[in-house]
């Protein structure tokens, strides 16, 4: 297959690539890794009339700590995320998640920003943007804003974001010492999307009693879910099995998976439950 028509641009800076979308409406595409956009464009899921290249642009390519935070430029690619020592390091889910997307040859060209901004319900960043309290960036013509992942994603491929605005970067606060991580899926491959994902961050005080915890779901709904009920059942308490079976328990009555070709509700409600 190959895409409909379409006209090409390639600015050097995010005001260049905010003018286009400004001119171009909700006709023109931005292009990060193309990992997504291109297969939509050649199965002619996506028709844009006009490609906003970015990989010109300077400047989003970047993984740093700033303000008790990771700080990463919307077109990092995700194999550069996974090879970072700082992440490997203090942001360990993210480490373990961003190597579950896909295989390396996707991640040597898809950017954290594409995976956040295409809002891929089973995809594991935003996932990951949710449990730990995470923000993006946005730039348009109104000027830049910063939205909380909670807000981000409305529903299926769909985000908070307007045309004219594009997404600049990604913000994973960093959690406290003391804190365990989990980010385990159920694909039907090795490389394929998840049928269903959970990505956990747990903090123990010295008396080993949960003082903070968040736990979020991917593939269960249209956009990535955050459980309501890990803090109730968790904080305060010792992170044993049976608390640990009650959270698993609580998640079923929290999402509203759909069937599809990989996964029926069922089993994927199933799955919330059994993968920990
Ligand atoms: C075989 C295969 C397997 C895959 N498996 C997985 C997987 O297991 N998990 C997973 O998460 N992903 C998976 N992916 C998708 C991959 O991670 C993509 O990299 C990601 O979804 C999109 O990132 P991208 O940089 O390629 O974005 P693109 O494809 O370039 O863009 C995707 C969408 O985001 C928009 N966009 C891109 N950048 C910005 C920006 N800065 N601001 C606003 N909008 C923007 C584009 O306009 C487009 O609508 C897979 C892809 C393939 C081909």
């Amino acid at each position: 297959m190959k895409p409909a028509p379409f006209t090409y641009a390639a600015p050097s800076t995010v005001a260049e690539a905010i003018a286009l979308l400004g001119e171009y409406g909700d006709t023109a595409k931005l292009l990060a890794g193309g990992q997504s956009l291109m297969p939509m464009m050649n199965l002619r899921l996506a028709r844009p009339q006009c490609i906003v290249d970015l990989n010109r642009v300077a400047g989003l390519d970047y993984i740093e700590e700033r303000d008790g935070a990771l700080a990463v430029g919307a077109l990092t690619r995700q194999r550069s995320l996974e090879r970072a020592p700082l992440v490997r390091q203090h942001y360990p889910l993210l480490y373990e998640a961003v190597q579950l997307i896909g295989h390396v040859a996707i991640r040597n060209r898809g950017t954290v920003g594409g995976s956040i901004a295409h809002a891929d319900p089973a995809a594991e960043l935003p996932a990951v943007l949710l449990v730990h309290g995470g923000s993006v960036h946005v730039q348009g013509p109104r000027g830049i804003r910063q939205i909380g992942g909670e807000t981000f994603f409305h529903a299926y491929l769909t985000t908070a974001l307007a045309a004219d605005e594009m997404l600049t970067a990604v913000h994973f606060p960093r959690w406290p010492a003391g804190t365990g991580w989990c980010f385990i899926e159920e694909s039907r491959r090795h490389g394929d999307f998840a049928m269903v994902g959970v990505a956990v961050l747990l903090t123990l005080d010295a008396a080993r009693l949960c003082t903070r915890v968040a736990v979020a779901l991917c593939g269960v709904g249209g956009v990535p879910h955050k459980m309501a009920a890990a803090p109730t059942l968790l904080l305060g308490h010792p992170p044993d099995a049976a608390r640990l079976r009650a959270v698993a328990q609580a998640v079923a009555a929290e999402i509203e998976p759909e069937s599809d070709l990989h996964a029926s509700a069922d089993f994927r409600r199933h799955l919330s439950t059994v993968l920990r």
